[in-house]
């Protein structure tokens, strides 16, 4: 199945992919991550999308949806994919739906996460990342055993820079409004179902499950 999440930053659709990803054998493929490696390994790409995510703006199309499109024509995305993070304009879901219609294939499934911004905004600003192993936290729902130090592998805990309370602001000025256009565009092409990304993860776990048929 052809899945996209789509919700503001910081609604846990990352993590509610990444399990869903792997209980159905697709791959999960959050354009932010992809990013972020490509920052990290220093590519081309990732010195094309530095300076956008360090201020939380978008990065242009062009560079966005040329990546999508290479992404989404490797052999792994045959049985399905999650697309997580991305269509975030209506620019790049007209390039989806061209992308899905040139691999002879069909988008089925729009999943929007609700949550209200206030509780967004906390989820972002206290979340920290382990710098080795990319495991995530959260300083008060889902702290460490010790400050600072992730319990899987010992590496240290950092705040990503798209994490300081002005960025996650901005971040959410900058998608709020081309979040609601996408909405209706899903919802008119009958492909939207939104579920309340507000209550505890086993919960949002069983509506998500519910919404795109997994047991
Ligand atoms: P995320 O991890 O999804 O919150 O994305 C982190 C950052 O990556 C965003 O603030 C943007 O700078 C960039 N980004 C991720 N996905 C997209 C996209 N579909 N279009 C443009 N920029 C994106």
């Amino acid at each position: 199945m052809n899945i996209v999440f789509l919700g503001l930053p910081g609604t846990g659709k990352g993590t509610q992919a990444e399990s869903l990803a792997g209980e159905m054998g697709v791959p999960h493929i959050a354009t932010g991550d992809i990013f972020r490696q490509a920052i990290s390994r220093g590519t081309e790409l990732g010195k094309k999308a530095k300076q956008y995510l360090d201020s939380g703006e978008l990065v242009p199309d062009e560079v966005t949806c040329g990546m999508v499109k290479e992404r989404l024509a490797e052999q792994d995305t045959k049985p399905g994919f999650i697309l997580d993070g991305f269509p975030r304009t209506i620019a790049q879901a007209e390039a989806l739906d061209r992308i899905m219609q040139e691999l002879g294939r069909e988008l089925q499934k729009v999943i929007f996460f609700s949550a209200p911004e206030d509780v967004l905004i906390k989820r972002l600003s206290g979340r920290r990342v382990c710098s080795k192993c990319g495991a995530t936290y959260h300083v008060e729902h889902n702290p460490p055993a010790q400050r600072g130090i992730c319990d899987k592998c010992g590496g240290e805990l950092i705040q990503r820079e798209d994490d300081r309370e002005q960025t996650v602001i901005r971040r959410l000025e900058v998608n709020r409004d081309k979040t609601q256009k996408l909405i209706t565009y899903y919802q008119r092409q009958g492909k939207l179902t939104t579920i309340d990304a507000n209550g505890p993860l086993e919960e949002v776990q069983k509506q998500l499950k519910e919404a795109v048929g997994v047991q």
